[in-house]
């Protein structure tokens, strides 16, 4: 290759990796491999994982593999166009029917991902002129889909109703957005969606809400938070937007947003991450319809999984009174085991990686500074052996660095 010159602004960037390597920022990646259950290789080594958001265990589901896998057969395995133009399959429309009617909603929109599905839904929604009302802890894909929309953004304390109510009586913008993760990615805990909606009918605001992490999980037959706080069906708000993934607990890959015929149709007029972009292929949707049965007959694996939540927390208890590190509160699969400093994170990562274990370290920018920590995420394929494991794994280590430090 051609050597740069000598003050091209392109010479800095080897130098700001090295920053990011110096105040361990720095992100890598690891090739993994599907085993069983919980258990993956990495780099080649094998590993019981506590990363995944797969929390259902349905992305090695064989219905759903057999779907995926009768799709491809019969429909190719790329849509070749835009849902506006030809890539709107009978498959994907038939998820849409199959989501409408699981989520008891009266209309959704099926993006190919998550984060596109955020960053084009809300400029989709407001614009310069309107203000969006944003929790401090929303996921980077609602952050990018404020700043992409121009509107005045007015971030709120996280969780914190009363903080969101003076800056939406103090706002003078007619039209209003407020935004919110339903199940907060990084710590776990959940929005008082209630709450929140009595805010937007009091201000003529419309409530978007982000379900990645409780579609699948919260609520009855797993419809989520928004059926948890009965707010679907009869009880449907022309004023509420429920998006999710289908990447996480329904284990395959994609986004919608779900609400009233004319929120949607309005959506499909305008979200360009939908009309600009090449549609999912079919494939996927037949895979999707598989799990959207599943997780309405999941309640087995809910159990299965809320059982592994409840141990794991009475486990880390003595962790937490050993060495006064912080568990949040979250009845989630998301456990978040807040240590502090960076290179306290990494090193507890390191070690557990040692016994065989993968526990993410979470970091800065992607959680406030002096919070980084351990993200447990828990999944229906850990076993009960699998927690005991973990649990033991941190204790091993702390009476390691005790006797060291001793
Ligand atoms: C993962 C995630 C997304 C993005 O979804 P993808 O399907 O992974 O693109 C959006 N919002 C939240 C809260 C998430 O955790």
């Amino acid at each position: 290759m051609k050597a740069l010159a000598a003050n091209s602004w392109l010479q800095a960037l080897p130098q700001q990796v090295q920053a990011l390597r110096d105040q361990h920022l720095l992100r890598t990646r690891r090739q993994v491999a599907p085993q069983t259950g919980a258990h993956i290789t990495v780099n080649g080594q094998p590993m019981l994982q506590f990363c995944s958001n797969d929390y259902l265990g349905l992305s090695q589901h064989p219905a759903l593999v057999a779907a995926a896998r009768h799709g491809a057969m019969e429909l190719g395995v790329g849509a070749g166009g835009s849902p506006m133009v030809n890539g709107h399959s009978t498959a994907n429309a038939e998820l849409e029917e199959a989501l409408a009617a699981y989520l008891q909603l009266p209309r959704v929109l099926y993006f190919y991902a998550g984060f596109a599905t955020n960053v084009s839904v809300i400029p989709a929604l407001v614009g310069a002129g309107d203000a969006i009302f944003s929790d401090a802890l929303n996921h980077a894909s609602l952050i990018d889909g404020c700043r992409l929309s121009r509107a005045s953004i007015q971030p709120y304390a996280h969780a914190d109703l009363a903080d969101l109510e003076r800056l939406l009586a103090a706002s003078t913008q007619a039209r209003k957005l407020v935004v919110s993760d339903a199940v907060f990615s990084m710590d776990g805990d959940s929005a008082d969606i209630a709450g929140l909606l009595a805010l937007c009918e009091r201000y003529d605001a419309l409530l978007m809400l982000d379900d990645a992490h409780g579609f699948g999980i919260c609520g009855p037959e797993g419809r989520g938070s928004l059926a948890a706080a009965g707010l679907t069906g009869a009880h449907a708000s022309p004023r509420v937007l429920y998006m999710g993934t289908l990447s996480k607990a329904a284990g395959v890959a994609g986004g919608f947003v779900a609400g009233s015929e004319a929120v949607i149709e309005w959506l499909l007029q305008r979200a360009r991450s939908y009309t600009f972009a090449t549609a999912a292929p079919g494939l996927l949707a037949r895979a999707l319809l598989a799990s959207v049965a599943v997780m309405q007959q999941g309640d087995g694996l809910r159990a299965q999984l809320q059982a592994r939540i409840a141990q794991l927390r009475a486990g880390l208890a003595s962790v937490v009174s050993a060495t006064g590190w912080q568990l949040l509160p979250s009845e989630t699969p998301i456990q978040a085991l807040v240590v502090g400093d960076n290179e306290r994170a990494l090193e507890l990562m390191a070690a557990l990686s040692e016994r065989g274990i993968w526990v993410p370290a979470i970091r800065p920018p992607t959680v406030p500074a002096g919070t980084a920590r351990l993200r447990i995420a828990l999944s229906a394929s850990h076993t009960a052996a699998d927690i005991d494991q973990l649990i033991a794994a941190l204790h091993a280590i702390i009476s390691m660095r005790q006797g060291r430090s001793a």
